[in-house]
């Protein structure tokens, strides 16, 4: 129950082990169209170019800047805690100049100053933000960001490794231009494969490019001759084959469960935790309208050591929760409610185990 890798659903690890087969398998190219549909749902998008980077949620956030981003480009970028920063660093790793929007750890990026940022630099291009930020909890408006970043002329970049599958998400709707996602958070799965999608207007910018893309391996034009709808695919990577199992089965059972109705858990169960661990006196670091239901992070009460009450978490109670990081370092934890661990047994157990922890009577 940490902030990620969350629990794997038995159904995922036990495709995972179905015998290995070649990645331009007829089998495997049918698996891989499903996939394709299987992430245009939880996305809710009609994007084409929407596939699976094989590698983890880092590389899919590289991605989008390495593609979007040219030398010299301006781009807004909101920094609310550790993933806001790593996309700054993308930026200027890719030649582009980052302009920074500020906020307060544990609050949710501003609107308003997003919003005075694109007015003072009328040049800016794009915006990029973390929609669910692990590092602390806090869960920002895309749809609002979003408009605000298109009444500017922007395309958006937008982290959603943690809210994909647990809180609303609506690709097309909200007009994103490219997104990026993790297997390992709620959706389930195992680490190491980040769903991506672009629009059809980060494609037009991606096609218009003036310098060629600087990674090889994420360059998406090449990419797309093998993740590219039909038959005629051709070998680009050798494609992860058995994690890909993974992801599809991943895939079909969040198809099962309805992807509204995975939102739906995520928030029953965090409230299920919350009035727990309200009950024993611990209070949460966000406020009430910007909590992530999938990451609680909570206050360690006064006189409570952290380091040492993890361990025995761990040891005791086979229960892994989060670390509070930077400044939050030893004054919070994270307790992830994530895909399959997102369900009343963890819960229980949690509560149970933090009441034994902090040696509150029962
Ligand atoms: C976990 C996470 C990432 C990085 O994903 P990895 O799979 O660890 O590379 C990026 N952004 C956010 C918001 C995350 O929670």
């Amino acid at each position: 129950m940490g902030p990620g890798p969350s629990d794997v659903h038995p159904r995922v690890l036990s495709a995972m082990s179905r015998p290995t087969i070649g990645h331009l398998d007829p089998a495997f190219v049918s698996m891989m169209d499903e996939t394709k549909e299987g992430l245009q749902y939880i996305f809710k998008t009609e994007n084409e170019l929407t596939m699976p980077v094989s590698a983890p949620g880092s590389a899919g956030m590289e991605t989008c800047f390495a593609n979007l981003v040219e030398p010299g480009e301006k781009v807004v970028v909101c920094i609310n805690g550790v993933f806001g920063m790593r996309m700054k660093e993308n930026i200027t790793r890719f030649g582009g100049e980052a302009i920074v929007v500020e906020d307060n750890w544990g609050e949710a990026v501003s609107a308003d100053k997003l919003d005075e940022a694109l007015t003072e630099n009328p040049e800016a291009s794009i915006v990029a933000f973390v929609h669910a930020e692990t590092s602390t909890g806090a869960l920002s408006d895309a749809k609002k960001l979003c408009t605000i970043a298109r009444n500017h002329g922007c395309l958006t970049i937008v982290d959603a490794v943690t809210s994909l599958g647990g809180v609303e998400l609506r690709v097309d709707e909200w007009e994103i231009d490219a997104v990026y996602s993790g297997s390992q958070k709620c959706l389930s799965a195992m680490p190491g494969i980040s769903p991506i999608s672009f629009s059809d207007r980060a494609i037009k910018k991606l096609s218009s490019r003036k310098t060629h893309v600087t990674s090889w391996f994420l360059d998406l034009s090449l990419v797309m001759g093998y993740w590219g709808k039909g038959a005629n695919r051709t070998y680009h990577h050798t494609a992860p084959v058995n994690t890909l199992y993974g992801l599809h089965e991943s895939l079909v059972m969040i198809k099962e469960e309805g992807i509204e109705n995975s939102w739906d858990r995520h928030q029953k169960n965090h409230i299920i935790l919350r009035d727990g661990l309200e009950k024993m006196g611990i209070n949460f670091l966000v406020k009430v309208e910007d909590r992530l239901p999938q990451l609680n992070t909570v206050i360690i009460p006064d006189g409570i050591d952290d380091v040492s009450s993890r361990s025995k978490l761990l040891n005791d109670y086979n229960l892994e929760i989060g670390a509070g990081l930077g400044a939050y370092a030893g004054k919070v934890w994270r307790i992830g409610l994530m895909g399959y661990a997102s369900r009343n047994e963890n819960i229980a157990l949690c509560l149970l185990a933090l009441s034994d922890v902090l040696g509150i009577q029962k």
